[in-house]
Parts: C-alpha cells; sequence; structure tokens
C-alpha cells in the first residue's frame, strides 16, 4: 500500500464517539472571559489522544489551543477553526434539562445545551477530525484551532492567534475551515459590517411652543428611522442581501421639554461589491430625500464611530479549499452543496481572510443557538465530520 492511500487509512466516523466528545465540551460552563476550565478539558482529551498542541494566549484566563498534525514545510497547512466560549445563559428556568446537562433527544436526532450549536458540538467534530488522522501521513499540516473569546471581540481569540501567525511563533495556514453553523451549506462570504452614528438636530423648546418655536429631534430622527429600515434591493449569489437596522437609539432630557437632540445608531451590513463609502452615500441619499421636504431635518453623522468597520469578504470559488470542500461534500452526501445564503452574522472567518488566508465555512444545522434549549443536529455533526475527513484528504495527500 502506498504512503498517499489517505482514504483507506483513515479510521471511520463514528457518531458515537462524535456525541462523546461534544457532550464533555458542553458539560463544561464557558460563557465568553470564563473558557480557561473548558480549555483545560481540550489539552486533557488531546493528551488522552496523544495529539500534539499548544496553548497560546495573550491573556492566560482566556487560553486558544493549537492542536496539530504534520510537518507544514512538507504541503499545505489546513486549520479548522472553532470557538468554545458562549454567550451566557439568561433563562435557566426556560431549559427542559439544565443548559449544561448535554441530553440526546430520545429520537437520538438532537444534542442539547447551552453551545450545542454555537459553536462545542462543531469542535467536538474538529478534534475527532484530528484524532482520525493521528496516525495518518500527511503532505503538510492539520490543525485545529480551538479559540476563546468569539462572541465578544476575538481581540484574545482568533485575532490574537493570527498575531501569533503574522510574528511567525504558529505556522501560517493556506486554508482555514469554519465550523459554524451554515445547515451544511458552504459559507465562502461573509457580510461586511459598517457602524453608523446619526444626531437629529432639533430646537429645545418648553412643550407649550411644540408647535411655534420647537423643533422636536425625536419626530426627525423618527421620519429617518422609517426611511432607514428597508429591505435593500441588491444580492450577492454567495451571501443574499445586504441588511440595515436601526439598533439604538437615545434623545429628550424631560418629560416637559421638547427634544433637542436625538441620537440613533445604523447597523448596516454590506455584501461583496458595495463599500463603505457607496453604503454612506445610500443613507445620506435618504435623508437628504426627507431634508428636501423638510427644512427643520437636519443631521449630523460619525461614520464607524467605534472602529470596527471591516469590509465584506469573500473567498473565490476557484480557490482549491472551495474547490475540495465542495467536491468533498459532493461525494459525502450525493449532491452538490449549496452556497450559504442567509441572514447569517459574521464568524472568525473574516479574520482568516483579511489575513489572506482562504476561508471557508461549512457546519452543522441546529436551533435555537443562544436561547433556551439550544440544540444541534446529531445527523449533521456525522456529515460535518465525514466532510471534513474528505476535504483534509483531499488538500493534504
Ligand atoms: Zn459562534
Amino acid at each position: 500500500m502506498s504512503q498517499r492511500t489517505i482514504p483507506s487509512t483513515v479510521p471511520a466516523v463514528e457518531r458515537d464517539a462524535i456525541i462523546a466528545i461534544a457532550q464533555r465540551l458542553i458539560a463544561i460552563p464557558s460563557p465568553s472571559g470564563e473558557e480557561a476550565a473548558v480549555m483545560a478539558s481540550v489539552t486533557a482529551w488531546c493528551d488522552e489522544q496523544g495529539l500534539s498542541y499548544e496553548v497560546v494566549s495573550r491573556d492566560p484566563a482566556r487560553p486558544n489551543v493549537i492542536v496539530s498534525i504534520g510537518d507544514p514545510s512538507t504541503g499545505p497547512t489546513l486549520a479548522m477553526n472553532g470557538h468554545l466560549d458562549t454567550v451566557p445563559v439568561s433563562d435557566p428556568d426556560a431549559w427542559t434539562n439544565g443548559p449544561f446537562e448535554p441530553v440526546v433527544s430520545e429520537d437520538g436526532r438532537r444534542l442539547f445545551g447551552r453551545g450545542a450549536s454555537d459553536m462545542k458540538s462543531s469542535v467536538g467534530v474538529m478534534l475527532y477530525v484530528m484524532s482520525l488522522f493521528r496516525d495518518v501521513p500527511l503532505r503538510g499540516c492539520l490543525q485545529a484551532h480551538v479559540v476563546s473569546d468569539e462572541e465578544t471581540s476575538a481581540h484574545d481569540g482568533s485575532i490574537f492567534v493570527l498575531e501569533e501567525i503574522a510574528a511567525g511563533r504558529l505556522p501560517r495556514p493556506d486554508y482555514c475551515l469554519i465550523g459554524e453553523k451554515s445547515d451544511l451549506k458552504v459559507r465562502n462570504a461573509e457580510r461586511g459590517i459598517l457602524g453608523i452614528e446619526i444626531t437629529f438636530i432639533g430646537r429645545a423648546s418648553h412643550t407649550a411652543a411644540a408647535r411655534t418655536n420647537g423643533i422636536n429631534a425625536i419626530a426627525k430622527a423618527s421620519k429617518a428611522v422609517l426611511a432607514l429600515e428597508q429591505v435593500i434591493d441588491k444580492f450577492h449569489p454567495a451571501i443574499g442581501k445586504p441588511v440595515i437596522s436601526v439598533n439604538t437609539i437615545t434623545g429628550g432630557v424631560a418629560h416637559n421639554v421638547v427634544p433637542g437632540e436625538c441620537t440613533i445608531t445604523v447597523d448596516r451590513r454590506l455584501i461583496p461589491g458595495e463599500d463603505r463609502d457607496t453604503a454612506v452615500a445610500e443613507i445620506v441619499a435618504t435623508l437628504d430625500g426627507i431634508a428636501a421636504e423638510d427644512p427643520d431635518f437636519r443631521y449630523r453623522m460619525t461614520v464607524d464611530p467605534h472602529g470596527d468597520w471591516i469590509a465584506a469578504n469573500i473567498t473565490d470559488e476557484n480557490s482549491p479549499l472551495v474547490q475540495a470542500l465542495k467536491a468533498a461534500a459532493t461525494v459525502v452526501t450525493g449532491t452538490e452543496p449549496p452556497y450559504f445564503v442567509a441572514n447569517a452574522g459574521a464568524t472568525d472567518g473574516r479574520f482568516y481572510r483579511q489575513a489572506g488566508i482562504d476561508t471557508v465555512g461549512y457546519g452543522p444545522g441546529g436551533e435555537r443557538a443562544h436561547g433556551a434549549n439550544e440544540c444541534v443536529f446529531i445527523d449533521d455533526l456525522v456529515t460535518q465530520a465525514k466532510v471534513y475527513v474528505e476535504t483534509a484528504t483531499r488538500l493534504l495527500s
């Protein structure tokens, strides 16, 4: 047998083994900021499995575990990235079982618990796939980047890992798989994020003068909110539509004073082909349309007030990674996987793309992420594992 016939040497994917590691991760609470215990469980599991790993952290309370097999000098490096922090449990009484009791439904199809869908089970798949490749000779390197701090800023998680890569302290992946929920669809692009703050300027006055001397800034803001809260008529085949949402409003100083100022924040999500300037120009055009009819409509605007603007990002569908993943999913499921055209939020994949690393998301389906009775579909985890094995085999053999 040739050393290169990797498919015959990778052990078969076992459903129960995936469930077991997912349950192990879900059972350890790890809200953002408190990831140390669950990461210790990951390193203990790697020790049990005989897998090599490195722990890297900016904040020792928020470690990241880099699990590696193979030698980056012999071929490409494929990383699988997933986070183990979760959102907190805000409504423990709404759960049928406890959020940290990883219960499988009676029909065996769902696994429940905080982080089951977002995204501990998927990290379990990644670790399991690492264990399957442990004794397989690779051309290149297979890694799992198990990170903290995704639900908050990623500053201590994927951003730190990428800083270590840029500094040469970790090998630079050629390709990255993101395991966030994608309903087993291919996610090669993500929306950009642009925050905009708009302050409407009225004229404060006594309530009695509201129709004479006052100009009510809340009323002006209301016109803008209704005009901005619209479906944006654009579409990208890999991702779908852009989104705009007015997410905060502040105004007024007292119940008996006509408000002189009112401020809203707008969250604009961009698709490939849009840029920051065009998105701002559209908002300005909407507001100026109102001002053309209302001489008292005045505003000032701050673009990207928090400095966290990020462009829409896409990995070309001709990338070897996208091609390998699509071919792998086609072989495993019998049908070509569609692109993930959905109203989905951002993932850490955007930071890998920003670093110039071809990145694609492929993960399971689930229900009620961030809510009570969060669950993941176990059949999807099995498919994800098989697709990851096949993708790694195609890229690293
Ligand atoms: Zn997530």
